[in-house]
């Protein structure tokens, strides 16, 4: 244990000895920082043990790189099969919606304050803060993610219902079950988002924060009359700043959803809200560390239904991981799709700006799709990979990470 450290630029004095006995890589070699990371939950580090899960991910998949997810949205862990292959206390676990799994003080928010977990053994003990001095002690990286829920459902839909994605009937969207989105243009909105990111980023001096939430609710195939919002007061408020009159769109896309120019015009102030509000979060992230870098995932191929336009969006971000899991279709033919979006990606974002690829290492995804999937990742231009996830993989599917490093000519610390 304790040299998953690849070399990189590194300021820590502890990380100077392994620096020194690196071999040394040329600047000019791109992936001379390629990123291995982990994401893993509290529950995860409280069950296995936390020097355990970071023995695991370090050993077997030669990760330099961990994170916390830690405000998850509601959902049945492990995701994809029925029990967790090496938890040692339970078969599964519901995930709590929007719980704050980091040590929170409630002094520091204004109407929104994080909420946290329901079960004393998550809500009593800093797991962010365990996790964070374990990793560094071993000279990883370490970041923090807020997942799809800013707000959980429940407080969306009753004290904070005034903050909720409304759709074009003025009625809070429910396009997923557990999902109540909450409104970029709301200004309570926005100052929780700066207070919980910055309150992470000052107390756990994290090296990078994602950003996996989820500002404007889908629109089925881009369609108003099918989901997403946003026709709130607030975004009523703004849209005259982005040079449109939501109302008249509103009273146009609801006789015809198809209108034109009104659903260009929604659908381009949608991508615009979303940049808005992360146009605001980046300099408080960047403030709070100089350095820190913030991350946004794209969680799915039709981002652009959910009012994420990348193009737009990247200024305003210093990092993307792809969401894309296809080794868990345990099929050969899906990798095709694979490189293909991360081709796109690439193209989209250009050749310097940071880009992280999934590769699932959970049932179904095999460890020859796994190598595979590595080798993509590389071949593809990407910056790093992310292993989805560890709480269901199977310790075969680990190691295949670290064996598809290998074969791809990275250096990877010894086991
Ligand atoms: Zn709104």
């Amino acid at each position: 244990m304790g040299s998953g450290m690849w070399l990189r630029a590194q300021s820590a004095p502890a990380s100077a000895a392994k620096i020194a006995s690196a071999t040394a890589i040329p600047a000019t070699v791109p992936w001379r920082q390629f990123e291995v990371t982990a994401a893993l939950y509290a529950w995860d580090l409280h069950d296995e043990g936390v020097e355990q899960v970071l023995d695991n991910v370090q050993s077997m998949a030669g990760v330099n790189s961990v994170y916390i997810i830690g405000q998850m949205h509601p959902e049945r862990r492990p995701e994809t099969s029925t029990t967790y292959p090496h938890n040692p206390m339970r078969p599964f676990w519901m995930a709590e919606d929007a719980r704050a799994n980091w040590n929170f003080d409630p002094k520091r928010y204004g109407r929104i304050k994080p909420r946290p977990s329901d079960f004393a053994w998550l809500a009593d003990t800093d797991w962010t803060r365990l996790f964070v001095d374990a990793a560094r002690k071993r000279g990883l990286r370490v970041g923090f993610e807020f997942s799809h829920s800013l707000v959980d459902k429940q407080r969306v839909e009753g004290e904070f219902a005034d903050l909720a994605n409304r759709n074009i009937h003025g009625e809070i969207t429910h396009v997923r079950n557990w999902l109540r989105p909450v409104c970029p243009n709301q200004p309570d909105v926005r100052e929780y988002a700066v207070n919980a990111f910055t309150e992470v980023i000052e107390k756990y001096q994290v090296d990078w924060i994602e950003s996996a939430i989820v500002l404007m609710d889908e629109s089925v195939g881009g369609d108003p009359a099918r989901g997403g919002g946003c026709f709130c007061a607030a975004c009523k408020k703004a849209a005259p700043g982005f040079g449109i009159d939501l109302e008249k769109i509103q009273a146009a896309l609801l006789k015809d959803p198809a209108s034109q120019p009104e659903l260009g015009q929604w659908q381009q102030f949608r991508f615009a809200s979303v940049a808005a509000f992360y146009n605001v979060l980046q300099p408080a992230v960047h403030k709070a560390k100089p350095g820190t870098v913030l991350r946004y995932d794209i969680h799915a191929k039709n981002i652009r239904d959910f009012g994420v336009d990348i193009v737009q969006l990247k200024p305003h971000l210093d990092a993307l991981r792809i969401q894309d899991y296809s080794e868990q279709t345990g099929q050969a033919t899906a990798m095709s799709g694979k490189r293909t979006w991360l081709t796109e990606e690439r193209g989209n974002v250009g050749p310097d700006f940071k880009l992280i690829s999934g590769v699932a290492v959970r049932p179904r995804a095999t460890p020859e799709l796994i190598r595979q999937g590595v080798k993509i990742a590389v071949e593809t231009k990407m910056n790093g990979i992310m292993l989805g996830f560890y709480d269901g993989a199977d310790f075969p599917n680990l190691r295949a990470v670290r064996a598809g490093l290998v074969d791809a000519g990275l250096p990877v610390a010894p086991a």
